[in-house]
């Protein structure tokens, strides 16, 4: 049994029901986050909340609940009944249900759905890196927004899949965006961390935040400014960041090999790290 919360009432997820209406299944008009939870702690939640409130003011959505806290309460209601240890929540807010026209209803209210899942991530993917592909970015220029319309994203990771690499990395104009579904990070040339600057062409991950922050705490030079194919292929590591996945070392881009092909030291450090973050957090 699996328990979801559909617009004020927990229900049974295989039957729970959204109208047809709604602007999230017409139009993609709506947003989403995925957090992960221990115990019943949601990790990052204020960065997660931060983002929710930018990706629904992108889009003029009103915000559906005025207060964070209840929010917070929801989701750990929701982890108690699903009596889930750990695992991660999925929060979807769209403009509403209203019949089908471009123009904003106007007297909808946001549709909220919450559920929660598992995922196992596979340890083997931590400890031997994982195979990455490039391919153009063809998605518009607002990915700051954490839009449910995802179809560049839902093509490249399939294409990645097919070709039996894990993620397929983005660029425009011959600079790394991100990934399909996570952020990317080289350890570029002279030893630095090197990302693309979080502004409308990238998803600002928490994660990606969260390993910045981790890493200057600790003095490692971060450097937010797009890296190239070729700056790319002479990095000395690369990896990707995301809330599924954390960070996972990247070991060849188009089957070339990055560094010596075998997960980069600095990469294992800040997993470390991560991971040590995480863990405060849980007992906090
Ligand atoms: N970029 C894209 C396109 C993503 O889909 C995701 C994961 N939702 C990320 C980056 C990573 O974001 P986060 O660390 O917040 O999960």
């Amino acid at each position: 049994m699996s328990i979801c919360y559909v617009n004020g009432s927990y229900e049974e997820k295989n039957s729970a029901m959204i109208s047809i209406q709604d602007r999230g299944f017409n139009f993609s008009d709506g947003v989403y986050e995925v957090m992960s939870f221990f115990g019943n702690q949601v990790i990052n939640f204020e960065k997660h909340i931060k983002r929710l409130e930018k990706s629904l003011g992108g889009l003029r959505i009103q915000k559906p609940l005025t207060n964070y806290k209840s929010l917070e309460l929801i989701l750990k209601k929701l982890i108690k009944l699903n009596k889930l240890d750990k695992g991660f929540v999925y929060l979807q807010i769209t403009r509403g249900s209203s019949s089908r026209n471009h123009l904003f209803p106007k007297l909808s209210k946001p549709n909220v759905v919450i559920f929660t899942f598992t995922a196992k991530l596979d340890k083997k993917l931590i400890l031997n890196g994982v195979k990455v592909r490039l391919t153009e970015d063809l998605r518009w220029k607002r990915c700051d927004i954490k839009s449910i319309s995802l179809l560049p994203n839902v093509l490249e990771k399939q294409n990645a899949f097919e070709e039996g690499m894990y993620e397929s990395w983005q660029k425009r104009k011959n600079l790394i965006t991100e990934g399909s579904t996570s952020n990317a990070f080289i350890v570029n040339r002279n030893g630095f961390i090197q990302t693309h600057p979080a502004n409308n062409f990238i998803l600002g991950g928490v994660t990606r935040d969260t390993l910045i922050e981790i890493a200057k705490k600790n003095k490692i030079k971060v450097i937010e400014k797009a890296f190239s194919s070729s700056d790319l292929f002479s990095s000395k590591e690369a990896f990707l960041t995301s809330t599924t996945a954390q960070i996972l070392p990247v070991v060849t881009i188009n089957e070339k090999t990055i560094g010596n092909g075998k997960p980069g030291q600095m990469t294992q450090v800040l997993i470390r790290m991560y991971n040590e973050l995480v863990k405060c957090q849980i007992h906090e």
